[in-house]
């Protein structure tokens, strides 16, 4: 075993770890308040040539392992969650499913295209009615000749306003349940298809949320990504994969706020002595750095699973259950120990405290979690 990135590993992160340093987190509050996509700091991924990195090289990847992969995750998630959750949902759940389920004319059109930056993917699953059930699904997609007719409605879309490639899934048979929905390949533009207008969230402001509309959409009947009544199982493939890199975001969240909290505590005098000097403040900063320690040794065990080839459900679902708690406890202590300084926008450790809590809760709640774990157990 060995608990430490390899040299090449550590170069493809490095780059990352600067860039997060010199251009996303110094302007990720501003990105927050103004509720805006950092589109120039994507496009500089894209330049950087990161945006298809565990992907195979002859397909406009850098073919790196998915612990390198999550060790870029959580530098961004350590700049702007925003970012983070954009770059992991374009890879793991769109480029990586593409890949993986894909006919070669589909992984042709668009896994270079996503790989190189010049689209971006999104994934859209949930709906209103249909959210930790996501088998309960209603939007309709019927096959007419050389097409299907999507109609209904998805809720809760990362990058639903910014995306140029939509997986998108869709009942096929009603009367089959969870083996009665398929998965299509939209592309932005597609006549009946809509994006409505942006949530207004409590945290992840900098994301993008969208509602997406299908009227009467004619999808190409190419686009079926694998085959009917497949779409499910290849979602919670895609989830599996995307778990690692959500709990990634979230160990990237905490370490940014454990960080601030440190420095802080050294800094802010009261009672003629800094903060670090009390016992109380002391114990906070340990169970934080610790917490943050196990939550990265969850998921870097999830990455390296995922990169020997083995299943990895269980791995990617102990990594997001313990590292979403992690993110919302230690920005919780963070907030704690800046006081009431904390609790304001300039200090940061407020915005992390916002962008933690959506971690427990999608690409599976930590009740979800919990009985993925437990399935697994009971097996
Ligand atoms: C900011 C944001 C971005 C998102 N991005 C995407 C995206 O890009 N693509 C996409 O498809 N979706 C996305 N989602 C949707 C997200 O995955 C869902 O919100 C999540 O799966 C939960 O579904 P729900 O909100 O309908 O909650 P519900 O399913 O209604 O759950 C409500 C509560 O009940 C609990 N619960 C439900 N069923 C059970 C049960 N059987 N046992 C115990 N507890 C249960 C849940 O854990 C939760 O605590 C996003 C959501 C948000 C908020």
């Amino acid at each position: 075993m060995n608990f430490r990135f390899t040299e090449a590993q550590q170069e493809i992160i490095d780059p990352v770890r600067k860039f997060v340093d010199e251009e996303v987190w110094p302007r990720a509050r501003e990105y927050d308040l103004r509720g805006e996509f950092p589109w120039p700091q994507w496009k500089r991924l894209a330049e950087m040539g990161y945006l298809g990195l565990p992907l195979p090289e002859e397909h406009g990847g850098r073919g790196t392992d998915h612990v390198t992969y999550i060790g870029v995750v959580e530098e961004l998630g350590r700049g702007s969650a925003a970012l983070a959750l954009s770059y992991a949902i374009h890879i793991a759940l769109v480029s990586e499913t593409i890949l993986r389920f894909g006919s070669e004319e589909q992984i042709g059109r668009y896994v270079p295209a996503l790989a190189r930056g010049e689209k971006m993917g999104a994934f859209a699953l949930t709906e209103p009615g249909a959210g930790t059930d996501a088998a309960a699904q209603k939007t309709r997609a019927l096959r007419d000749g050389d097409y299907y007719v999507l109609n209904g409605e998805k809720c809760f879309i990362t990058g639903g306003a910014l995306a140029d490639v939509f997986i998108v899934t869709a009942v096929t048979d009603p009367s089959a349940g969870s083996r009665g929905i398929s998965a299509f390949i939209v592309e932005k533009g597609l006549p009946g298809f809509e994006v409505g207008e942006a949530f207004n969230k409590m945290g992840l402001r900098a994301s993008v949320t969208n509602r997406l509309y299908f009227k009467d959409c004619r999808v190409p009947a190419e686009n079926l990504l694998g085959q009917e009544g497949q779409g499910f199982k290849m979602a919670m493939a895609a989830l599996d994969g995307g778990r690692i890199g959500i709990a990634a975001q979230a160990v990237g969240i905490a370490r940014a706020a454990l960080d601030l909290a440190l420095d802080y505590a050294k800094r802010r005098q009261q009672f003629g002595k800094p903060l670090a000097s009390f016992q109380a403040i002391q114990w906070m900063l340990a169970e934080m750095a610790a917490a943050v320690e196990a939550a990265r040794l969850l998921t870097y065990r999830a990455a390296a699973a995922a990169d020997e080839g083995v299943r990895f459900s269980r791995e990617a679902a102990m990594a997001k259950l313990v590292a979403s708690d992690t993110a919302v406890a230690v920005t919780r202590k963070a907030v704690q120990i800046l006081g009431g300084y904390g609790y304001m926008v300039e200090y940061d450790v407020e915005r992390l405290y916002r962008d933690a809590k959506i971690t427990e809760i999608y690409e599976g709640t930590s009740e979800v979690q919990k009985m993925v774990i437990a399935a697994s157990l009971l097996r």
